[in-house]
Parts: C-alpha cells; sequence; structure tokens
C-alpha cells in the first residue's frame, strides 16, 4: 500500500497487471463458457434492395454469460484469437452455420445463402480446409450456399499462399466475400486473382453516403468496382431508408443492417422470413 503512493509508474504497471488479470479470467470464463454451450449465433438477413427480399443471412456469434450478461463479439474475438481457443470455436462455428443452412433450406428455403465470418488466426491454421471440409460433410450443407467472409485486410496479406489457400476453398464450392471493404487498399489485380465472389462495403462509408458528395462517396466507387469485377456487393449497417435508396440508384443489389433486420436468433429469423414472403 505503501508504494501505491508513488506515482504515476507504479499506477501504470498496476493497471497494466489488472489489464492481463482481466485478459487471463476472460480467457478462462471463455473456455469454460464455450464447454458449456453458452456461445450461441444470430443470424442477420441480407436483402436484396431491389425488392426487400432477404437471399441469405450472415451468421454473428454471441456469447451470454453464466450470469446472463452478454458479452459483444469485439471484446470477446479477440480473447480468443489470442488464446487460440478460436480455433475450436471457430470450427463450431462453421459446423453449426451450415447445421442452421441445412434447418432453413429443410423449412423451404432453398436459395438461401449464409456467410460465415472467418477470423484471421483460424484462415492461416494447416488445419482450417479439413474444418470447413467436415462441416460440410457432417450437416450436409451444399457449398454453394455456403460463404466465408474473410476481411480485406486478410486478403492483402502473402499473395501467394493466399491464392492458393482461396482457389482450394472455392474447388469445395464454398464461395467468399471480402468483408469491411474499403477501409484496406485492395488493387483491382489483386482482387481478380483471388478470385473473390462479393464485397461487403464496410458500414462507415454507407453512414457518409446521405452526407458527402455522392458521386465522389467512397460507396460508390466500390460499387463500380465490384460491378466492373462482376462481383455480387453487400452494404453494411443499413440503418435507413434513404441509405438504402441511394444505395439502391447506384448500383448496389444487397444491404444488411437495422433497417432490415437485427441479427436475429433461429426461430427469430424463421419468423422474419415467414412475414418477408408473405
Ligand atoms: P462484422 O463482420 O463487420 O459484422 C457486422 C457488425 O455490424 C455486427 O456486429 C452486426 O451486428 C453489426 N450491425 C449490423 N447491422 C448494423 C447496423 O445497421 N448498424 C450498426 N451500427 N451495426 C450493425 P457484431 O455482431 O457485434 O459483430 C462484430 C464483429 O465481430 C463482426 O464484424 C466480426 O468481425 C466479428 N464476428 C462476429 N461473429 C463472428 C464469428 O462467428 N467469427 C469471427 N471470426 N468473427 C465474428
Ligand atoms: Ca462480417
Ligand atoms: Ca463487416
Ligand atoms: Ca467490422
Amino acid at each position: 500500500a505503501k508504494t501505491q503512493r508513488r506515482g504515476g509508474h507504479f499506477y501504470f504497471t498496476r493497471s497494466m497487471g489488472e489489464e492481463i488479470r482481466t485478459r487471463v479470467n476472460m480467457m478462462h470464463a471463455l473456455r469454460n463458457g464455450f464447454r458449456r454451450g453458452e456461445l450461441f449465433l444470430v443470424y442477420q438477413p441480407q436483402v436484396c434492395l431491389a425488392h426487400g427480399r432477404a437471399e441469405g443471412a450472415e451468421a454473428l456469434l454471441r456469447w451470454r454469460t453464466e450470469d446472463g450478461s452478454l458479452v459483444p463479439p469485439d471484446r470477446f474475438i479477440p480473447i480468443a484469437e489470442y488464446s487460440g481457443l478460436i480455433i475450436d470455436i471457430g470450427a463450431w462455428v462453421l459446423r453449426e452455420a451450415c447445421a442452421e443452412l441445412v434447418r432453413l433450406r429443410a423449412a423451404g428455403y432453398a436459395d438461401f445463402m449464409m456467410s460465415i465470418n472467418v477470423s484471421q488466426v483460424q484462415f492461416r491454421h494447416p488445419q482450417f480446409l479439413a474444418m470447413l471440409r467436415r462441416a460440410l460433410d457432417e450437416t450436409g450443407a451444399p457449398p454453394r450456399y455456403v460463404e466465408l467472409e474473410i476481411t480485406e485486410s486478410m486478403a492483402m496479406e502473402e499473395p501467394e499462399v493466399l491464392v492458393e489457400l482461396l482457389g482450394e476453398i472455392k474447388r469445395t464450392g464454398v464461395s467468399i466475400a471480402i468483408d469491411d471493404f474499403g477501409t484496406g487498399f485492395s488493387s483491382l489485380s489483386h482482387l481478380q486473382r483471388l478470385q473473390v465472389d462479393r464485397l461487403k462495403i464496410d458500414r462507415t462509408f454507407v453512414t457518409e453516403i446521405t452526407g458527402s458528395a455522392r458521386g465522389s462517396s467512397i460507396a460508390q466507387m466500390v460499387i463500380q468496382l465490384g460491378r466492373n469485377l462482376g462481383l455480387s456487393i453487400v452494404a453494411e449497417g443499413v440503418e435507413d431508408d434513404r441509405q438504402a435508396r441511394i444505395l439502391h440508384e447506384l448500383g448496389c443489389p444487397l444491404g444488411q443492417g437495422y433497417l432490415f433486420a437485427q441479427p436475429l436468433a433461429p426461430q427469430a429469423l424463421l419468423e422474419w422470413l415467414a412475414k418477408d414472403a408473405a
């Protein structure tokens, strides 16, 4: 207690120690929580901007801890990555999202796409491809309705290794989307080499679309780029009608965001889809 009064340096060290302790505690809680089944997936519809119909959904991970509080993925995924837990969690996410796709197909949604987020650490694991194949095999999910979302920063590293891995993934029939697109600096030729299928426009560019001059918006450039390359495009974080209308006018085919639906539990997704079709 004496040393505590000694000034900044000590406090800095102490708070660092606390941060590490918090992280380690969270890591244990996450490992146990994962084992106990505290992780679950919710699904956010991806909607056709012309007709308003859902054509697929993105699976998003949630953690409800023992005491009932919800930890956001932005907080626990870095810890899962740092501890290596993301490998098991990621494999479970793949299997669970594929299983949900199969259930949706059984419920009559035959053309529904399932988009699944992949962490950088998971993606680099030597067994990643094997885990993907296993998830497809064990659930019977048709690969052509499964899409993996990798971030633009992941897509920019080690082109040779990446081109090969993405080629292998595509040979399974699974497609590839570049998440958070516009936040990095992928070149046109790079995107072509990667044989990606879809770009997801990052929410920050969707948000600014109603403000700044439309003609020079990043969202518009991404839409142009995507169309020129023959790629599918999804705008993320669409929150109001104006954004949806402008995106549609600019030629963006798909949107995702609170305007259409929050991420939904499986039963709520089925109900939302039933209303959507009515
Ligand atoms: P992301 O992949 O960019 O996912 C989009 C995030 O935006 C989600 O946050 C979603 O709930 C949120 N969102 C959707 N529509 C709107 C909107 O209209 N307005 C606003 N403000 N936000 C919207 P969430 O679910 O908290 O996920 C955060 C991030 O965590 C994801 O960002 C993704 O990077 C990561 N993540 C989520 N699930 C998984 C997973 O299964 N595996 C991995 N590796 N990462 C995941
Ligand atoms: Ca995503
Ligand atoms: Ca995103
Ligand atoms: Ca993001």
